[in-house]
């Protein structure tokens, strides 16, 4: 039976001896080069001026809430239309808790899926879009593993 050494055509390591690292850098290398071919096969490139609207299922939950002394006090603004909020007005509130009038938010979100103020991304309908979101997060976890190894060996 071939054993991984062999395949791999290293020397096996003595007792006490430290893994190697750059065996193990090449390899972590050798999986990001497969996730950019895997880019370029994608076929749909999503950017800044390209993104896919907000699920309608997420916006039709979005939490209403309504505008409170200390909040109309403070003359809080809606980010898109720039207005103060008037006490008691009903606003709709995004996860990252920023509010918006609903009128203002809604037309946003069925173009764009992220909050205005400070990108947070909601849900969207979109497959393809989801999925290339998965694989970002995947690239920036390699990323910092890359990052953490460099700074193992060289920090
Ligand atoms: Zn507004
Ligand atoms: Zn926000």
């Amino acid at each position: 039976m071939a054993s991984y050494f062999d395949e791999h055509d290293c020397e096996p390591l003595n007792d006490g001896e430290q893994p190697n690292h750059l065996l193990h850098m090449a390899r972590l290398l050798l999986d990001s080069g497969l996730a950019a071919e895997w880019d370029i096969e994608y076929g749909r490139v999503f950017g800044r001026d390209n993104v896919p609207p907000a699920s309608k299922k997420v916006v039709e939950n979005l939490p209403t809430s309504v505008i409170s002394n200390s909040e109309a006090a403070l003359e809080r603004k809606c980010p898109v239309c720039i207005a103060n909020f008037d006490l008691d007005e009903e606003v709709k509130q995004l996860p990252c808790q920023h509010k918006f009038h609903t009128d203002c938010i809604l037309p946003w979100l069925a173009k764009v899926n992220s909050c205005p103020l400070c990108r947070y991304e909601l849900p969207t309908d979109d497959e393809d879009y989801e999925n290339f979101k998965k694989h970002k997060a995947r690239a920036k976890q390699r990323e910092y593993e890359l990052e953490n190894l460099h700074n193992s060996m060289f920090g």
